[in-house]
């Protein structure tokens, strides 16, 4: 289901700076060589997090679901001096692929590519005073990822979590697993009195928190 008209979306993306020959590369490959192309970001939303990275200019910044690179590069256009993205995938394969993307972003030392299961390397990953973390991956576990990263989210700090309509699933009575797991990750946010959070109907929909206590 897409939620703006097809040429609206084209105006938008029409007017708003244009996508950077990298990353119209890294979707170009993605496309032409990487299974469920749709995954990627892409250019409108691509901006977005480039520009809330522009804005928020953050130190620390956590990546579930790394994919191809697309979104990591752009949450890393406003990181600080010496700022660090860690970004995690649990699919080995893309490893290669995704270094060489960050190499020729000139992004290799400023972004950390870790492959395994973020349910595993997330406890390991000795991380505090965080300043953005985007949610991503598989969507059975976003509220157990909600879960783990809140506490090390500095006061103030944001969680953005994507594809939280799901193609328009969410408000009707599916009940496969990934729609439930979202829903309840939604509701969850919801009820939170930790975050001020904004359910923003960019795209597949991006919950955007923020850490208030
Ligand atoms: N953020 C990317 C798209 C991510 S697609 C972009 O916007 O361009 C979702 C990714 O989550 C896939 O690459 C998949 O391999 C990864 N993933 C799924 N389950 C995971 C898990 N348990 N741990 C880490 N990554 C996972
Ligand atoms: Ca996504």
């Amino acid at each position: 289901m897409e939620f703006i008209d097809t040429a609206l979306l084209a105006y938008c993306e029409q007017h708003s700076t244009e996508e950077s020959a990298l990353l119209k590369f890294v979707s170009r490959e993605t496309h032409a060589k990487v299974l469920m192309p749709r995954m990627l970001s892409g250019h409108l939303q691509g901006n977005f997090l480039a520009m809330l990275s522009l804005m928020l200019r953050p130190r620390l910044v956590v990546e579930i679901g790394t994919y191809t690179g697309y979104s990591a590069i752009c949450l890393a256009q406003g990181l600080q001096e010496n700022g660090k993205l860690h970004t995690i995938d649990i699919n080995e394969e893309l490893g290669t692929f995704v270094r060489n993307n960050f190499e020729k972003a000139n992004l290799q030392d400023k972004i950390q590519l870790h492959l395994g299961n973020a349910m595993d390397l997330l406890p390991q990953l000795a991380l505090q005073d965080i300043d953005l973390v985007f949610i991503d991956a598989d969507k059975k576990n976003y509220s157990h990822y909600y879960d783990l990263v809140i506490d090390k989210v500095r006061i103030g700090g944001w969680i953005i979590a994507d594809n939280v309509l799901w193609s328009g699933k969410v408000i009707t009575d599916a009940n496969d697993k990934d729609t439930v797991a979202i829903k309840a990750f939604n509701d969850k946010v919801q009820a939170d009195e930790r975050v001020f959070n904004t359910l923003l109907p960019l795209r597949d929909g991006l919950m955007i928190c923020q850490r208030i206590k």
